[in-house]
């Protein structure tokens, strides 16, 4: 009897039982899951240590293939803080200056870029550079011009490059993907994303638009340009925009408030969007078809995310998105696996593109066609 292939098939016979099962493949793939040494764990240092990288870290504890093994951080007492409390060797700590070091470091295998989002281009090539898969969060650069450099960079370093949507992962947001693939909602009409919140402080990185390249859309109106695109399954083929400020003062030039979006899609389904810094109590996807219907309140949070179609409730099980999305990304990185929604770079570019053309056209109030 072999004890550790025993736990395995005892693992695997429970798998349906774990929340995040179904997101991966067949029983066999459990071998892989952190019993079968290192080579089948992908070790990560985070670059940029603030809220949600410690978000992230915290998920990552519980990851069967990622293992959270560095950092990355301009500020030396957060790093020890974090040597602490994630058990980080000093040989696996860098900072903004040093940090194309990492090259020389067999012990990380990619960085998790985690910064102000006007940062994360130069990072990921100067990654990309030193030979490290990338993981970049959203939104993945500032314009699609960049965001196309940054793959290009990581195509021609031979390094993945992926993007933090960890709703891709996420079990009731891919049950809705399933049930529209297999028909269910009959043909798409229609898809409606309602995404913002109130944000606070006036001085924070969001609200500068050096950094944050732009000002609710950026941040949190891409929830509602991605989940369109996953939702309704197609690509957009144009796009209208307005917008509309209260508060200048807060929201400076070049930093939306709330913008209203369309987007067209080629089997002719309408997309109804809102993207806002100015109202809480929007994190809503709807998605009508021809027989029925797909409904996602919250849609994006953190979770438990919950919904209904027209059969009923959903009743997928709340995960750790980030624990799931690590895991999953080590799926993608190591073994080449396939996510049932794309996390790469051109996906990002995509959304890019998309935001490039929304701010187009609320200058000039006209209807843009777009060519993903
Ligand atoms: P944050 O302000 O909490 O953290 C940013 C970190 O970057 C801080 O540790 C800060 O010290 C560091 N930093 C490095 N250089 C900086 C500079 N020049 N100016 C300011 N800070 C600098 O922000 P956050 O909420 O963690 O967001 C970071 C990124 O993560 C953003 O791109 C954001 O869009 C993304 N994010 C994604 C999700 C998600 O659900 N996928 C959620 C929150 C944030």
């Amino acid at each position: 009897m072999n004890p550790r292939r025993d736990f395995i098939q005892k693992l695997a016979l429970s798998a349906a039982a774990i929340p995040f099962a179904p997101l991966y493949g067949a029983p066999h793939e459990l071998d892989v899951f952190g019993f079968s040494g290192d080579q089948s764990v992908l070790r990560v240092a985070i670059m940029g240590l603030g809220s949600y990288g410690t978000r992230v870290a915290d998920a990552m504890q519980s990851c069967k293939r990622a293992k959270l093994a560095g950092v990355i951080s301009g500020t030396p007492s957060k790093i020890k803080n974090w040597q602490k409390k994630y058990n980080i060797l000093e040989k696996n700590c860098y900072n903004y200056e040093n940090y194309d070091r990492i090259k020389d470091n067999p012990d990380i295998d990619a960085v998790y870029v985690i910064t102000p989002n006007a940062l994360h281009h130069d990072a990921v090539l100067r990654i990309a550079a030193a030979g490290k898969h990338v993981i970049c969060e959203k939104p993945m650069a500032l314009n699609a011009k960049e965001g196309e450099e940054m793959v290009a960079a990581c195509k021609k370093a031979d390094v993945k490059l992926l993007v933090g949507y960890r709703m891709h992962f996420e079990p009731n947001t891919l049950e809705l993907i399933r049930m529209r693939n297999e028909g269910e909602f009959g043909k798409i009409m229609f898809f409606q994303g309602l995404s913002g919140f109130r944000i606070g402080d006036p001085n924070q990185w969001r609200l500068d638009k050096a950094l944050a390249g732009g000002g609710s859309l950026m941040d949190i109106g891409i929830y509602a340009i991605n989940g369109a695109r996953y939702m309704v399954g197609e690509e957009p083929v144009w796009v209208t925009a307005q917008e509309t400020k209260t508060n200048p003062v807060k929201f400076k030039e070049g930093v939306d408030e709330t913008i209203q979006f369309q987007l067209g899609f080629p089997g002719g389904a309408v997309a109804s969007c809102l993207s806002t810094y100015n109202m809480n109590y929007l994190d809503r996807f709807f998605l009508n078809g021809e027989k029925g219907f797909g409904e996602l309140q919250p849609a994006t949070g953190y979770g438990p995310i919950k919904g209904r179609t027209h059969q009923g409730p959903l009743t997928e099980p709340h995960v750790v998105h980030q624990t799931v999305q690590m895991d999953e990304m080590a799926g993608i990185i190591l073994d080449g696996k396939k996510a049932v929604v794309p996390v790469d770079g051109q996906e990002a570019v995509k959304d890019l593109k998309i935001i490039d053309a929304i701010y187009n056209v609320c200058r000039t109030g006209e209807k843009q066609k777009l060519e993903l």
